[in-house]
């Protein structure tokens, strides 16, 4: 098996974090599998390279091994490119803000606002390059068998519906930047790295329908899902990244040692 830790250096890693890479840490040693390190660095406005520079630092004090070189997602645009076009047949071109969005009277679906369709009518031909560029989800859905895939355990059928009310036409390609969206260079990295298990978080749990979705329509194997448990704070909240939640590295200040970050977290 081959699996993967995919931080984004937007922000310090925090006990989250640390519990998800020991977890799959765990997991790779009981498979003897592969551990890959993602830096999921697409969004231009918000990841930095002294964020990078500590992801490396805090997992290897935690006692990671991971394989090199680590791949980088900023490093490999032309492939989202590509794979997005692959997609033309279900894209569409689209100018709304997000003010536009919310005052179309979108509702909030698992990730973020559904988009009510304003653009919809659009074609690429006339897309330019301010626009962002959406998936045509009714309509990649109609080319889609039955599908089945294998997420914590259980076989889960495919749900359109879900799929279609609750992530709306999800934006591959931002409108503000031009950066490839999470979603897409997410599917087209584990294609590309050969993931076999994606093991992450329950958070994403919700996401998971639309990451076989973009499988499918790329002509690519659905890896098996294992979405865990989030850990949570004193207070029983979850704990998130925007969160006031404290860095590993501060706990390390501190002088706690891998071990007690160990048991912190319950591994
Ligand atoms: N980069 C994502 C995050 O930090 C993880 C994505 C994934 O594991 O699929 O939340």
């Amino acid at each position: 098996m081959i699996t993967r830790f995919a931080p984004s250096p937007t922000g310090p890693l925090h006990l989250g974090h640390a519990y998800s890479a020991l977890f799959i840490q765990r997991y790779v040693q009981s498979a003897s599998g592969r551990f890959l390190l993602r830096i999921e660095d697409t969004d231009s406005t918000r990841c930095r390279p002294e964020w990078e520079a500590a992801i490396y630092e805090d997992l290897q004090w935690l006692g990671l091994e991971w394989e090199r070189p680590v791949w980088r997602q900023s490093e490999h645009f032309d492939t989202y490119w590509t794979a997005l076009k692959l997609l033309s047949p279900y894209l569409y071109p689209c100018k709304c803000t997000r003010r536009e969005v919310k005052a179309a009277g979108a509702d909030m679906g698992v990730d973020g606002l559904v988009y009510p369709g304003t653009c919809r009518h659009r074609s690429m031909s006339d897309a330019d390059s301010g626009d962002a560029i959406r998936l045509d989800l009714s309509k990649a859905l109609k080319s889609l068998p039955k599908t089945t895939f294998e997420d914590t355990g259980l076989r889960i059928g495919l749900d359109p519906d879900f799929v279609l009310t609750q992530l709306g036409d999800p934006v591959l390609r931002r409108k503000d930047t031009g950066d490839p969206a999470y979603h897409l260079a997410c599917v087209v990295d584990d294609a590309e790295q050969s993931i076999s298990h994606v093991i992450r978080g329950r958070d994403l749990l919700n996401v998971t329908p639309l990451h076989v979705v973009l499988q499918h329509l790329l002509g690519f194997q659905a890896p098996i899902y294992h979405h865990h448990d989030l850990i949570r704070d004193d207070d029983g909240k979850r704990l998130a990244k925007v969160s006031a939640s404290r860095a590993l590295s501060k706990y390390r200040e501190d002088g706690a040692t891998p071990s007690d970050i160990r048991k912190m977290v319950g591994l």
